[in-house]
């Protein structure tokens, strides 16, 4: 929930996920972190007096679904991993019907950087493991919409690679994608549980042996695993991978590690869920699509498609720009507090049209300064939950747009108590 002032600051500081939550953590405190009184004085302020860098607006309400598919084939044998391509037309359909649009990887990682707007209700589409239907199947139809897709592919998975068999994408169907405008990505070089501790199939002289890797050998084939196949495709392919799809899923702390420190931005899961502004980029869900599991589509479609009902009637705003107070994910000392926003960067505002809600309070009777575009509400009676949720709604240009944040209440618990808040 962090968001509006805190998080895109940070962001801009170029932070890693687990950097980016320990700095949240280490938001600056009233110095001596003392008097309650003191921290009241000094709690807004703190956050509004940190220097302002100029970044797009980004709509940090949207959400993103990614799926991730395998084979396209007439006749299912791996329900697991196959699908036929008639009902991935009729899924890539459906997104555009239902008002999804498809953005790519690389939109969506700019989008979580702070640095470009996506629609509100987004999709990604990934291909794994590097199958020529791919290239053959589902690429022409990806086409034919004029939809971004994203390829994870595991090198020795290539065809001609110890694991590339006849059904396998070639380098140069690889290279044909790439010139135009595909995302690759990558997956390992072996596809396999990375974790170590684990008996691994192990390839030398292109011969295959299970070994039980530990210390040292296992170290040496993870690098290779997680390090050696991206150097592989970027130097192949002459491209910058920066995303990982970790295989089956699998991993832990130190895979983690090694991915971040190879330059990896992004690492994907294969759990399936809206991504949003501040999910953490080093386990990012995608729905992997099977044949026997029409129901995962589905219901990742209505997670996202449920809340507008079939119409973009109303336009999420989410910016610092909005310089809300109290900030979102702030903790305010006091139950009565100022809250206020400026809504100048939204556009022209329709006079008589915004509208303020508070959690607890329903429809607030909000100030509207035109001039100013400031819009601001005394709240008059103690809040009494632990936090506050605010929206507000207005016209600008004839469509409805909205905003909402949340921030923290210390003293409401302690508000019904007379011996509240003992004073030093
Ligand atoms: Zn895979």
């Amino acid at each position: 929930m962090i968001r509006f002032a805190i998080l895109p600051l940070l962001l801009a500081l170029n932070l890693s996920m687990c950097k980016k939550q320990q700095a949240v953590t280490d938001k600056p405190q009233p110095a001596g972190n003392a008097a309650p009184e003191t921290a009241a004085a000094t709690a807004a302020p703190v956050v509004a007096a940190t220097p302002k860098i100029k970044k797009p607006v980004v709509d940090q309400t949207a959400q993103v679904l990614i799926f991730c598919y395998h084979r396209l084939v007439d006749k299912i044998r791996y329900p697991g991993t196959e699908i036929t391509p008639a009902a991935f037309e009729a899924q890539m359909k459906e997104l555009k019907d239902k008002g999804i649009t498809v953005i790519s990887m690389q939109d969506l990682l700019a989008w979580k950087r702070g640095e470009k707007n996506i629609p509100p209700r987004s999709a990604v589409v990934t291909f794994d493991d590097g199958w020529k239907s791919q290239y053959e199947v589902a690429w022409p139809i990806l086409k034919k919409y004029g939809y971004p897709v994203t390829l994870f592919i595991y090198t020795e998975g290539v065809r001609g690679g110890a694991l590339g068999g006849g059904e396998a994408i070639t380098w140069e169907q690889l290279a044909d994608m790439r010139d135009n405008g595909v995302d690759i990505q990558a997956h390992t070089a072996t596809h396999q549980d990375l974790r170590e501790g684990h008996s691994v199939m192990v390839i030398e002289d292109r011969k295959r042996s299970k070994k039980k890797l530990t210390g040292a050998d296992y170290e040496k084939w993870v690098q290779n695993e997680v390090v050696g196949s991206k150097e592989l495709l970027e130097q192949r392919l002459g491209i910058k991978v920066n995303c990982f799809a970790v295989p089956f899923g699998n991993y832990n702390e130190h895979v983690k590690e090694l991915a971040r420190n190879a330059g990896y931005e992004a690492m994907f899961t294969v759990y399936g869920q809206p991504i949003t502004f501040t999910s953490p980029m080093d386990s990012i869900g995608r729905y992997a699509i099977e044949a026997n599991k029409p129901k995962v589509f589905a219901d990742a479609v209505n997670m996202i498609g449920a809340s507008s009902g079939g119409g973009t009637a109303v336009a999420e705003v989410g910016s610092k720009d909005l310089t809300t107070q109290p900030a979102d994910g702030d903790t305010v000392r006091t139950a009565t507090p100022l809250i206020k926003a400026n809504l100048s960067s939204v556009g022209q505002i329709e006079p008589g049209s915004v509208q303020m809600r508070v959690s607890g309070l329903g429809l607030v009777p909000a100030n509207f300064d035109p001039k100013t575009g400031m819009v601001s509400y005394q709240v008059p009676q103690k809040l009494r939950d632990k936090t506050c949720t605010v929206i507000v709604s207005a016209k600008s240009d004839g469509k409805k747009v909205e905003t909402h944040w949340t921030f923290g209440l210390e003293e409401a618990t302690a508000a019904s108590s007379p011996a509240a808040a003992p004073k030093k």
